[in-house]
């Protein structure tokens, strides 16, 4: 048979259980699908779309009400097949044989992924034991390593941490080395990197559709940084890799965004609800979480996720996973899902 290309047969692909839990809170998603109003809206607009035609090749309204909404130009935007495609396409516009990629573990284990898939050198650098990042180890093993690119995940999954922002522009600020910020999990937190953009050649900042926007399955994603950038990272994005579907679904959602705030605000009263009975077991450990998801630490975390899947509840098992040990990622569900998870735990 064909050998695979060079590199590859070393990588594990990147899966997850696709067990069909009743209650599944393993992925981050948004629990409620779209607002029933902004569903209607993208049903209509689908209605009259043409299938017969491929897309815009470059994505030109979803970029230009994307960047109106920062205050940037359309050439400022990249939007991509969920923000996965960009942050693969990144690392290979600027990685490759002999350059290296460097993140902070534990973080999104696709990170490692996509370096590799770019034949880039992947450079976890290690948390502090209490998952907050040490500026100055990262900014070491980036010049060791002569990093080309640093991938910072500002709030942190699987954490659920965030970094301060001063931590975020001190990293920005003493490197040569493309700074990407992936705020996937920013709508739960409130705070941005995005003002760097205006100071700083060096950054850029991913987030994505799938999360407290409830387009997981639509699969969109965005990246903002300078024009050269972009036009680089442009070169490697396949034309119409965004579907016109899922093109004009996000547009509707992004000009209705506002009406996402009230879920947000119910995630936010239920992340903390379960946290307070969750750290009140005897053995557990719940990491400050700024997102739709909580890490949970626990002495005996099988029996917990025995009790959990037990009432066909999915959570996300990493307690097996480097720097994880003893965790699991539970999301933020309806408040329903929590009762049921907080039930569960408690029995
Ligand atoms: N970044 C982070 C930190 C994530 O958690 C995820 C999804 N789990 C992604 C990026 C990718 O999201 P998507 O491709 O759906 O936009």
């Amino acid at each position: 048979m064909f050998a695979p290309r060079c590199g590859l047969e070393s990588l594990k692909p990147y899966s997850v259980e696709e067990i069909q839990w009743p209650v599944r809170l393993d992925a981050n998603e948004n629990p409620t699908d779209l607002p029933p109003a902004i569903k209607t809206k993208v049903m209509e607009k689908l209605a009259v779309l043409p299938f017969n035609r491929y897309p815009e090749m470059s994505a030109i309204s979803l970029k230009s009400t994307l960047a109106a909404g920062f205050g940037l130009k359309a050439a400022n935007v990249l939007v991509g097949n969920g923000s996965s495609e960009i942050l693969e396409a990144l690392c290979h516009a600027f990685g490759g044989a002999g350059r290296s990629i460097v993140y902070p573990s534990p973080s999104f284990s696709m990170y490692g992924i996509y370096a590799k898939l770019a034949d880039s050198q992947s450079v976890p650098v290690a948390l502090n034991a209490d998952y907050t990042l040490d500026a100055d180890k990262l900014l070491a093993a980036a010049k060791e390593a002569a990093a080309v690119v640093i991938l910072l995940c500002n709030p942190n999954n699987p954490t659920g941490m965030v970094m301060p922002l001063e931590q975020i522009e001190y990293i920005v600020a003493g490197t040569n080395s493309l700074v990407v910020v992936d705020e996937a999990y920013h709508e739960f937190y409130g705070k941005t990197a995005v003002n760097l953009l205006r100071k700083y050649q060096n950054v850029a900042i991913a987030r994505t559709f799938s999360k407290a926007y409830s387009l997981a399955a639509a699969r969109v994603g965005y990246l903002l940084t300078n024009e050269e950038i972009a036009r680089t990272i442009g070169k490697v994005l396949l034309p119409y890799s965004v579907n016109a579907l899922t093109l004009a679904t996000a547009e509707i959602v992004y000009g209705l965004r506002q009406e996402f705030a009230g879920g947000l605000a119910v995630n936010s009263r239920e992340r903390e609800r379960m946290a307070a009975v969750l750290s009140a077991l005897d053995g557990v450990t719940v990491y400050p979480s700024q997102t739709n998801f909580l890490l949970v630490k626990s002495e005996n975390i099988a029996a917990m996720v025995a009790k959990l899947s037990a009432r066909g509840i999915g959570i996300r098992d990493f307690s097996t996973a480097p720097g994880l040990t003893n965790c699991i990622r539970i999301s933020v569900g309806t408040p329903e899902e929590n009762k049921a998870v907080l039930e569960a735990v408690t029995a």
